[in-house]
Formats: structure tokens, sequence, C-alpha cells
């Protein structure tokens, strides 16, 4: 008997710690809870950011409502009205277009609950106490930088002829890849190093609205048709992943990729399975991994600092200004990727498994 009552008192104050440490219900029994709001799961990468925060979160003892929104943005509003009707603790949010977020986040200051803004940032609010996010200037650059050393452009080659994609232009982001790699690219393209047959320099040319890849198909089958019957392509800029494979399935029909028709470059972002696999296949050339594990702990860092009135690890208050404050800023770095590292830096670190990819 002794024994038992010795063995239930140990999980009583086992339990009573773990609750302490936890820092998600003080103790009480009573947890918090987090609503996470994630624009679409047509693309792999927000499926994974969604479910690793939810793993992270979940093992800290926090409860969680995570909803995907389709990309339309009026789910994403209602989505998050939900959550602060029903009295979540804080909101993580990957909008979908950064700018229609106002009024909902007047709602949630009115509730007094926190929100962070996830690889995205929340534009015109200064209701955003933190951003989680990679050095999206840097993303851009790597994949500037790798056209820029398979052609051998700073030993003079060229000319080549390049096709510019950019992302949605309500995501803040799609600006930063775009200058980021425009600031390798633009010098190249200004001394005719490399040709850009269709004149479409601008961002709002190659802009791709919900980053979707069956539209960037249709301006790559516009553009080879227009500009590309007498000359080859030997590059296409791609900022994502599935504009990229949209822009490979365009090249494909018109006989890239087989005969005597090598694939140009494309590069791209997300390291998504499809692309790491298309990349394998020799159809992809590049991507850009960034380590959603990463992104989801350096939010959830915030998540428990904003809840305990703390100050979470942040490395940038200067870049990243919303229109109405410079949001401090956790950047984490991205990796370019290709076929000769994949294996190392994806397979290695356990993002995926062999299988996965073959
Ligand atoms: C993200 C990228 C992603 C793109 C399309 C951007 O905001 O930073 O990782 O490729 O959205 O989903």
């Amino acid at each position: 008997m002794k024994r038992i009552v010795l063995f239930l008192t140990v999980l009583l104050l086992t339990f009573a710690l773990v609750g302490c440490t936890s820092g998600a219900d003080g103790g009480d029994g009573d947890a918090k809870t987090v609503g996470i709001a994630m624009p679409t799961k047509s693309s792999e990468r927000w499926v994974d950011d969604g479910n690793n925060m939810v793993e992270q979160l979940e093992e800290l003892g926090y409860k969680t409502d995570l909803q995907y929104a389709e990309d339309v943005v009026e789910n994403q509003v209602s989505q998050i009205e939900n959550m602060i009707t029903k009295g979540v603790d804080v909101i993580v949010i990957a909008s979908i277009d950064g700018e229609a977020l106002t009024d909902v986040l007047d709602k949630a200051k009115n509730q007094d609950i926190p929100v962070i803004s996830y690889d995205r940032l929340i534009m015109n609010s200064d209701h955003v106490s933190y951003y989680a996010t990679f050095d999206n200037f840097k993303v851009g650059e790597l994949q500037g930088q790798y056209i820029e050393e398979q052609l051998g452009l700073a030993d003079g080659e060229g000319p080549f002829n390049i096709e510019l994609f950019a992302g949605s232009p309500d995501d803040n982001n799609a600006y930063f890849f775009w200058d980021g790699a425009m600031s390798i690219l633009q010098p190249y393209i200004d001394n005719g190093q490399l040709v850009v047959q269709s004149g479409q320099t601008d961002f709002k040319q190659g802009a791709t609205l919900r980053w979707d890849g069956a539209k960037a198909q249709e301006r790559m089958d516009n553009l080879l048709s227009a500009h590309y019957s007498n000359e080859n392509i030997d590059v296409v800029y791609s900022p994502f992943d599935g504009i990229s494979r949209g822009v490979i399935s365009s090249l494909k029909a018109v006989g890239y990729g087989s005969g005597d028709t090598p694939m140009p470059i494309v590069t791209g972002q997300d390291a998504e399975l499809a692309s790491i696999k298309s990349i394998i296949a020799g159809e992809q050339t590049q991507t850009v991994f960034k380590d959603t594990r990463k992104l989801a702990e350096s939010a959830v860092n915030m998540i428990e600092s904003v809840l305990n009135d703390e100050e979470p690890e942040v490395n940038d208050t200067e870049t990243y200004d919303n229109g109405v404050k410079v949001v401090p800023s956790n950047l984490l770095d991205p990796i370019s990727i290709d076929a000769e590292n994949y294996q190392e830096i994806l397979v290695d670190s356990e993002y995926y498994s062999e299988d996965e990819l073959n």
C-alpha cells in the first residue's frame, strides 16, 4: 500500500513539474491555445510548416488550432476571426495577401491577442509582435549566383538567353527574392551577357499571382511561342519550385530536355519533394532549401516569449518595415541545392528519406 502511495505521489509531482516547465499552462491544467493560420496545402512546404509547429507546440503542452485557407484571402480572414472569437492566446500567420489583414488584426489587438508573422511579413498593421523568416534577399542572391556560376558570367561568358519569373505581388517576400536575384543578374543584362528576348524585365511583367504554377506554365508557353521559335532559351529564373515545375512542363512540351535540345538552367525555392526528384531526373537545376523545422522552432520561441512577456531571439531590427513599423525579425539561413549536394543537405539531415526520393 505504502509503495502505491509513494508511486502515486511521485507521479503527481512529475506531472506538476512537467506542467510548470512546459510554460503552456502555468501548471493549472488549462493549456494555452495557439492559432496557426497557413496559406494553402497546395504547396507542400506549408503543410510541413504547419505540422512542424503543431508537433513542437504539443510537445511543450500547448493546444493548437491549425487552419489552411487554400489561397483564398477571405477564408484566411474568417479563420483568423474565428480564432479571435474562440479566444486563442496567440496567433501565428503566414499570410496569403500581406496587405489584407489590417482590420482583422485590429480585432486581435482589441482582444489583446498577440500576432506573429510567419515567413511572410504582414503589412500595414502595428499589431505584429515579431517576424520569423529566412533571409529573403539572400534567397534571391543564391538563385542569381547559381546562374552566374553555372554560366561563367563572371568570366565574361555569353550571351545567353534568359527569361525571368517573379512571385506573387501581394507577398512582400516576392520583392526580396526578385531584388536579391537582380542584384546579381542585372549587370549582366545591362552589358548584354544575358539577353531577355521578350524584353520583360520588370517585376510586374514576371509576377505570378498566388505563386500559381499553372499561370507560370501559361506565361512560359506564350514566351516560347512568341520569342523562341528561332532561338534557344538557356536559363529561366524562377523564384519558387511550383513555378519552376510549371515552366519545365512548358519547356518539355516543345522538346527541351530531349534530343539535342538540353533543358535550360531552371532555379527554384523550397526544396519541395517533386522538385528534388526533378533535379535528380536532370530537369530542374537548382532550388533553395529553407528548413521548415528550424523556422517552426524560431516561431515557437517567439510564441513562448510573447506569452511569458520575454524577449525572443531576433537578429534583424532594420529590414522588415511593414509600412507602420519595423517588425523585429529572426532571419534564418537559406541553402542552395542542386544535384551535387541534395544528398548531404536533405537526406543526411533526415529532411527527406532515400525512400521518398525514389
Ligand atoms: C515563401 C516561399 C514560397 C512562396 C510560395 C513565399 O512567401 O517565402 O518559401 O516559395 O511563398 O509559397
